[in-house]
């Protein structure tokens, strides 16, 4: 039978698009079909489930309480926990190979590496479970009006839709065509900034069948202008981001620079990746870019609301940006309680919240971005974290 498409078969609320299935669209899809909201999601992408390669922004991430939260009220911590690996400390590499603790908390506390493909999938999973939901896949949001709410949409077969809902979230990242109509508009606040470093990321295999390294950690190298990180994977190997200015990473151009590079810097980790698959991995894809976006405020009228990276991409020196995503989902949760769910004031009241925490976790993550590669290589950074964490 022909689908009569989303007002046909709208329950007894609105109908709410949300626009990104990634992390956060997925997450967000789950807290509008619990209240009973006809929720459709547009996805550029085909479904991660069947398809044979997917890209993301990273391979891994840290999940934090913040996260874990959001996962909760949807009914997915403890999967998600379960196939997640507990980081209790950084551990620093120095150049002699000497590898100290920084404990992340008290005793117990810890993040979790979990696999971001992974995570997706079982958001989306999770949110197709809702009779009242429906994923669209291989659809891009091209256009929408701010007056009607009408979306246009180009599938890759270059056919279009239009679509028309009475509440569109924008989750569809860091550069989001949800949020051009916001640039049209006057008294709309945006700034975004590209830090002069880019990221690669490179696989550490295990050894004898067991992590390279010890698995409860993230691993860090500081190097003072540019770091290598590492973070554990279920299948026991651990996925090594190298964060470095581009022009640093301009320099490098063959196999030999490479190995002569991390042997100056990095030179216990070459045998742990391995000498071969460094010379070729590290070419494998270019740089990639990291951006920092802020804006305010965050809702045109009763129509249209932006979380996650739509709303604020931040540097990921901070672990928090997903984490922060996912808490947009309680934030707005808890918001449609207190003014039941009146998009009128719900959508205002969510800026006012939001903005100003979400504006704090971008400069934080900014901060962190040199406390990761310099600051902690410092003594007296060592000293205090010991004694705080005592
Ligand atoms: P995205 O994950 O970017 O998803 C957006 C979705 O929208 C995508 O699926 C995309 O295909 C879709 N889309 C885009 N345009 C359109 C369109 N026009 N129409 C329809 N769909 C569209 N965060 C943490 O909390 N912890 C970490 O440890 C961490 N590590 C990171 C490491 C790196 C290297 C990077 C780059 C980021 C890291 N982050 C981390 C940040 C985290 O990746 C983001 O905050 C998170 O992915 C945001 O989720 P999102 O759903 O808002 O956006």
């Amino acid at each position: 039978m022909e689908d009569p498409g989303p007002a046909g078969r709208q329950t007894r609320k609105n109908v709410v698009a949300v626009v990104g299935g990634g992390l956060v669209g997925a997450l967000n899809a789950c807290f509008f079909a619990k209240r009973g909201f006809h929720v459709e999601v547009f996805e550029t992408r085909e479904d991660i489930r069947t398809a044979k390669t997917v890209r993301g922004r990273s391979i891994n991430l840290a999940l934090s309480l913040r996260g874990r939260q959001a996962l909760k009220h949807v009914g997915l911590e403890d999967k998600i926990v379960s196939k997640g690996i507990p980081m209790n400390a950084r551990m620093i590499h120095s150049l002699s190979g000497k590898q100290s603790p920084i404990p992340y908390g008290r005793k117990g506390q810890y993040i979790l590496s979990v696999d971001r493909a992974n995570l997706n999938k079982e958001l989306l999973t999770e949110a197709e479970t809702y009779p009242n939901t429906k994923l669209n896949f291989d659809h891009k949001l091209q256009d929408w009006s701010s007056e009607t709410g009408l979306m246009t949409f180009v599938r890759s077969d270059g056919s279009r839709s239009q679509v028309q809902a009475d509440l569109i979230v924008g989750c569809d990242g860091a550069f989001s065509a949800v949020r051009k109509q916001f640039l049209r508009r006057s008294r709309f606040n945006y700034s975004q900034t590209y830090i002069p470093h880019g990221y690669k990321e490179l696989t550490m295999p295990p050894r004898d069948g067991e992590f390279a390294m010890k698995p409860n950690f993230l691993h860090i190298w500081p190097r003072n202008t540019f770091m290598m990180i590492a973070l554990p994977n279920m299948d026991k190997t651990f996925t090594c981001t190298l964060f470095m200015p581009f022009e640093d990473f301009e320099k490098i151009t063959t196999g030999d620079e490479v190995i002569e590079f991390f042997r100056k810097h990095f030179p216990d980790a070459i045998p742990l990746i391995g000498a071969d698959a460094l010379r070729t991995d590290y070419f494998r894809l270019p740089a990639q870019a990291m951006v920092s976006v802020k804006c305010s405020p965050y809702h045109i009228q009763d129509r249209c609301v932006l979380m996650g990276d739509a709303a604020h991409a931040v540097v990921p020196f901070y672990g928090q940006g997903m984490n922060a995503g996912f808490e947009d989902c309680i934030v707005f949760d808890d918001i449609m309680n207190q003014f039941n769910e009146d998009f009128s004031s719900v959508l205002p009241e969510y800026s006012r919240v939001r903005v100003p925490d979400d504006h704090a976790i971008a400069d934080l993550a900014m901060y962190n971005y040199v406390e990761m590669r310099a600051h902690v290589n410092s003594k007296w950074f060592l000293f205090r974290k010991r004694v705080d964490n005592l």
